[in-house]
């Protein structure tokens, strides 16, 4: 049976690798939905490549505009909207859904599919963390098998014994250990970072990915998504998890059981590895990832992450306590990593968004969608009056210069 796949965020960094993994199977998978915002090009690029019964583009226009470029390729459909993406994942010629989609822009069609009881390769993790309760609920109630990709919770599913849905056992786990490559700036002093460019912040040392998470590893705020994420998915409290920087990104993370055995997942920091781990599981299937050469590698060094330099994974330790809390967390980051990568504020400035929305906000744990969205948007604006002070601040600062 060829399984049929919907890839969402195709156009991105997730989509490329799973796309790269499908076309390594023919026999096995097929794209039957790609799925993407704004990037017309390669959108039309991919849907020539595999011809899906369906393209899905969030902005309408970008949506009219691929339209016309495939008007010849009349075996995939163009529509645009969330509505539309919602009834595609969970329509039944769909099996897996791929969430690969940035942000919190992700979280309504990944529920979508939850509810509809699909395999979900779940990449997305600000969806997750800004939902969790609501997310693992519809899981629950869809039946859905959720399966993740981000690279430490692979390497923790990979370590834990899994029941037939891909739910993991947690009995005699002491500790989950999370693995942190420390980023572009590990090692670096916080007065240090001031006047750090979005390129350095995006020339991550060992992965590449898309801009956002990039500059969530360089700020260590993609450590502390992660913590809500495995606390979410492995149903722990963050006192069973440690944090632990292992600059060389090999072992992807651990799990210690209760006799002092620590099982960890080593791989090359390539995310085709968890994606095929996610695509054939319970079965493997080829990845395309050159072998791991150890002797190459030679060292796998540990440390503790430095949360005075790195304070937003200090701030995420803390926002992980109070419900709703991530919510506000994962917000603010994202509008505050946009004004980063904007050059509206600075690398150092990233962490104050987070901390004056999480002061700003009044939050607890949202009970519904609509209370997530409603959430999520007071987040917004407590983040963008901060950059809007900052900026005006900076440019004062200017004129007076
Ligand atoms: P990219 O920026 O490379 O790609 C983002 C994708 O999302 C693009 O296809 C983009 O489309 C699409 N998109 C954005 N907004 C919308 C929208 N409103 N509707 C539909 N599609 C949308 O990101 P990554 O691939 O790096 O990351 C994707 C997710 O996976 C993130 O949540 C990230 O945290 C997670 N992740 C990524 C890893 C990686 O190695 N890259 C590792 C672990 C997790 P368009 O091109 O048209 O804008
Ligand atoms: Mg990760």
């Amino acid at each position: 049976m060829v399984r049929r796949i919907a890839v969402l965020g195709a156009t991105g960094s997730i989509g490329a690798s799973t796309l790269d993994v499908i076309q390594r199977h023919p026999d096995r998978y097929r794209p039957v939905v790609l799925a993407a915002n704004r990037s017309v090009d390669e959108m039309e690029r991919l849907c020539r490549l595999h011809v899906p019964d369906h393209a899905v583009m969030g902005d309408p226009e970008a949506a009219h505009a691929l339209a016309e470029k495939l008007k010849d390729l009349t075996s995939t459909e163009v529509s645009s909207g969330a509505a539309v993406l919602d009834q595609l994942v969970s329509a039944s010629f769909v099996d897996t859904v791929v969430a690969g989609i940035v942000g919190f822009a992700g979280l309504r069609a990944t529920l979508s599919a939850a509810g509809a009881g699909k395999t979900i390769l779940l990449a997305n993790k600000e969806a997750l963390v800004s939902a969790g309760g609501l997310f693992m609920d519809a899981v629950k109630r869809g039946g859905a098998t959720l399966l993740p990709v981000d690279s430490e919770h692979n390497a923790m599913h990979q370590c834990l014994p899994t029941d037939a849905s891909g739910r993991s056992h947690m009995a005699n786990v002491e500790k989950i250990i999370l693995t942190a490559s420390g980023g572009p700036f590990r090692g670096r002093t916080r007065a240090s970072l001031m006047d750090v460019t979005p390129d350095e912040a995006c020339a991550h040392p060992n992965w590449a990915m898309g801009q956002k998470i990039s500059v969530d590893s360089a700020t260590l705020a993609n450590k502390g998504l992660e913590l809500a994420e495995a606390c979410w998915l492995f149903d722990r409290t963050p006192d069973q998890i440690d944090i632990v920087v292992h600059p060389q990104s090999i072992v992807h993370s651990m799990i210690r059981y209760c006799d002092g055995s620590v099982l960890a997942q080593l791989g090359q920091p390539d995310m085709r590895t968890p994606i095929a781990y996610c695509l054939g599981w319970p079965d493997r299937v080829a990845a395309g990832v050159a072998p791991l050469d150890l002797v190459s590698t030679g060292r796998l060094d540990f440390e503790a992450p430095d949360m005075t330099a790195f304070p937003c994974l200090a701030l995420a330790k803390q926002a992980i306590m109070q419900p709703g809390g991530m919510c506000v967390f994962s917000a603010a980051n994202e509008v505050a990593v946009a004004a980063f990568l904007a050059r509206e504020i600075r690398f150092t400035e990233i962490d104050v968004v987070i901390a004056n929305a999480l002061e700003a906000v009044n939050f607890s744990e949202p009970q519904s969608l609509d209370a997530v969205q409603a959430l999520d948007n007071e987040a917004r604006s407590a983040a963008a009056e901060t950059v809007a002070q900052i900026a005006s601040l900076t440019e004062r600062q200017e004129k007076e210069r």
